[in-house]
């Protein structure tokens, strides 16, 4: 076998249509010229949301929803693999076998409809077939080029736990898998092209993995075959200083740490589905982020320690779309379980709190939720407290919406003085009001909250502050 395993993935967009496959597809087949690849494919971009939109429909009892998508999917992929591969030379099958995965879909479609009834499993099934249509399509692309490839179900590959939506890999079976269905695929030079986003049970049920779920399956792969390295191939040039939509002379990091990456993704770059990294964690395997439409750009290499720059400040991250909650008063003073019933109850009702600080007065808990959490989790607070509030030992309970939390993010920050002075030095110079800071004592990021309409002058200060865009040692 060649010395050097690879595991590639090709996000939505860089297999959307037909010639962004045959671009994907030349990235893989150069790679298998030298190294043993295996590639991890998306659905074509936006199949998934008209996956799961239908389904919704179905499960209301329209089938017709269904069977159009059913239709529309059957043109736009046989128009791909035939823009993609002649007739002649497609390896015999490989429409048929679209027309299998779309003829299942129907079914489902229909199932779905007749019981109005959507579950999550029957979701899941649902949604695994854009991967599933995509895969056998994508392998006749490379094959096309000289290079076999050859289209595998991840449902043979990743076992899951039965967690529908969300499911998580049992990694000593997954190995056993991967080993025993890719290994000899690799050593006859020919390279899997698994679906991504999808992995089945013990018993053989599809789970998905959850939504931008491929990353995922890719560093799965990685860990189960021990690769040398994975690439996530996507349509930006890799993990960027600050949202270039926001920031303009943001720029692209050479390399980060694991860590570093991790706090981004949690801090809502949408670089990396955020359970990514953990599967390559124990084994060090590291993970490349690159633009499959400028292959020729270096893109951002994630590793266990990443490199340390100057400041030790790395990147920018900010979330909007939140709301800042809080609990408080006067009387909560030194009463021991205001805290604790607090987060129970954001627990209770499944909301994700992304920030909290609590300041030592004691007067007042804040933190922060999805502004979709907000109303339900300020409804349970209230019922929660509801005795408390009728004796003013809590005097309030509110929330703020329009805020934005903005987060500074590097490990070197790490027992380096005076990052936080910079940082809320130059944004009283901007006039940037603050309404809640919190550092946790990883000391991997200082997160701070303001008004969103503030969000852009605070992250075009503080990346100026740090000297983000160039300049500094890198
Ligand atoms: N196709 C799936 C989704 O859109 C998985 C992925 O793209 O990673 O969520
Ligand atoms: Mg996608």
């Amino acid at each position: 076998m060649k010395s050097k395993l690879q595991v590639m993935k090709f996000g939505g967009t860089s297999v959307g249509d037909a010639s962004c496959i045959a671009r994907a597809a030349q990235i893989v087949a150069e790679a298998a010229r030298e190294n043993a690849v295996v590639a991890v494919v998306s659905a074509m971009s936006g199949v998934t949301n008209r996956l799961v939109e239908a389904a919704t429909r179905a499960g209301a009892g329209d089938a017709e929803a269904g069977s159009s998508l059913v239709e529309a999917l059957r043109r736009q992929h046989h128009e791909a693999l035939a823009t993609l591969v002649s007739s002649e030379a497609a390896p015999s099958g490989v429409a048929s076998r679209v027309d299998d995965v779309l003829a299942e879909g129907q079914r489902l479609f229909s199932g779905t409809a007749l019981l109005r009834e959507l579950t999550p499993r029957s979701l899941d099934a649902i949604s695994s077939l854009g991967e599933r249509l995509c895969a056998p399509i994508f392998a006749a692309a490379v094959s096309a080029l000289g290079v076999r490839g050859e289209a595998m179900e991840a449902t043979d590959l990743i076992v899951t736990d039965s967690y529908h939506g969300g499911a998580e890999p049992l990694m000593d079976m997954t190995q056993q898998r991967c080993e025993a269905r890719l290994l000899p695929l690799l050593k006859e030079n020919c390279v899997p092209v698994a679906t991504g986003f999808i992995g089945a049970t013990r018993e053989g049920t599809l789970t998905t993995l959850g939504r931008g779920g491929s990353d995922y399956s890719a560093t799965i792969l990685g860990a189960a075959l021990n690769a040398d390295e994975v690439i996530i191939w996507t349509d930006v040039d890799g993990v960027l200083t600050a949202d270039p939509r926001l920031v303009p002379d943001a720029r692209t990091i050479p390399e980060i740490s694991y860590r570093e990456a991790a706090e981004l993704a949690y801090f809502g770059a949408k670089v990396l589905h955020p359970k990514t990294l953990r599967a390559v964690m124990p084994a060090g395997i590291p993970v490349w982020i690159r633009n499959s439409f400028a292959p020729e750009r270096p893109g951002t290499k994630i590793s266990p320690l990443g490199r340390s720059i100057g400041g030790g400040v790395k990147a920018l991250t900010a979330i909007r779309d939140v709301a800042l909650i809080s609990v408080g008063g006067p009387g909560i003073v030194g009463v021991p379980d205001v805290v604790g019933r607090t987060f129970s109850t954001t627990a209770e009702v499944r909301a994700n709190v992304l920030l909290i600080s609590q300041s030592s007065s004691q007067n007042d808990i804040c933190f922060i939720v999805a502004a979709a959490d907000a109303q339900r989790t300020l409804e349970a607070l209230h019922r929660e407290f509801a005795q408390d509030l009728s004796h003013q030992v809590v005097d309030h309970i509110t929330v703020a919406p329009n805020i934005a939390i903005v987060a500074v993010v590097g490990e070197n920050m790490r027992g380096t003085p005076g990052v936080a002075g910079r940082t809320f030095n130059c944004l009283g110079r901007e006039n940037v009001n603050i309404i809640a800071i919190a550092q946790g004592s990883s000391e991997t990021n200082i997160s701070f909250v303001v008004q969103d309409t503030a969000m852009k002058q605070a992250l075009l200060a503080t990346h100026r502050e740090f000297a983000l865009a160039g300049g500094n040692e890198r």
